[in-house]
């Protein structure tokens, strides 16, 4: 029943051809004020969402809800997704740390903003790793993929402007902090159960953290 009162509420985003859809979903997020900055507004606009997502759901690609992606992991909101980005503060040329490929949606987002070759992207699981490097070759993304536990970051490639996490961390990982230069900005879940979205900046004397609000996202997991 939910399901049904769902599918005739969101009716009207499925209409259309994915670039009308995506248009359309852009506009709604401006209206409830869910994106402020121009680049986001663009880097949405531009990324094909319905690419992203398992075949079977292509049809809600540009309704704002979550999907299932497969390996029992989830794909953020697009507004979520939205919001992140807007803290983050991206510019071109900007070097970022994503903890949480996925399906690679939300890293192709932050590409379109800071440019090729210049996000890096760390996935728990090799499958979906597999599949999102695969992807973005196909859709013309340079992105860098690594398979491993993304508390670590990504020391090699450190240090980073921005680091953002798609799955919630008990805390802000001390060794992605460590990999971000000053004044760099980090955002994700934070929180055991109860997670809150938090930024914080790098400064002199430590972490500058703001809190964003309640969310919900999938556990950050860790190897035995
Ligand atoms: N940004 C993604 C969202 C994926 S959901 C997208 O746009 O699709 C969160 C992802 O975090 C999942 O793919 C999950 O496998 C991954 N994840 C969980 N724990 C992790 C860890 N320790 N290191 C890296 N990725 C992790």
């Amino acid at each position: 029943m939910v399901g049904l009162v769902r599918w005739l509420f969101d009716r009207d985003d499925r209409n259309g051809d994915p670039a009308t859809q995506r248009e359309r979903m852009v506009e709604k997020l401006r209206t409830r004020r869910r994106i402020k900055r121009e680049s986001t507004a663009d880097a949405l606009e531009a990324v094909p969402r319905h690419e992203f997502v398992p075949e079977d759901r292509r049809d809600s690609a540009y309704v704002d809800r979550p999907l299932p992606i497969g390996a029992g992991q989830t794909i953020s909101a697009p507004h979520m997704v939205a919001v992140m980005t807007d803290l983050l503060e991206l510019e071109t040329g900007d070097r970022v740390l994503e903890i949480g490929t996925g399906c690679g949606y939300h890293a192709a987002v932050t590409a379109e903003i800071v440019g090729p070759g210049n996000v890096y992207s760390v996935e728990f699981v090799e499958e979906l790793a597999d599949s999102a490097q695969d992807r973005f070759e196909r859709l013309g993304y340079e992105i860098h993929v690594r398979v491993g536990d993304g508390w670590e970051g990504w020391p090699d490639e450190a240090p980073f402007d921005a680091a953002y996490l798609t799955c919630a961390a008990p805390e802000i990982p001390p060794p992605v902090v460590e990999q971000l230069k000053k004044g760099g900005r980090i955002v994700g879940p934070i929180g055991n159960g109860r997670q809150e979205l938090i930024r914080a900046f790098k400064r002199d004397d430590g972490l500058e953290r703001e809190r964003h609000g309640g969310v919900r996202f999938v556990p950050l997991q860790r190897a035995e």
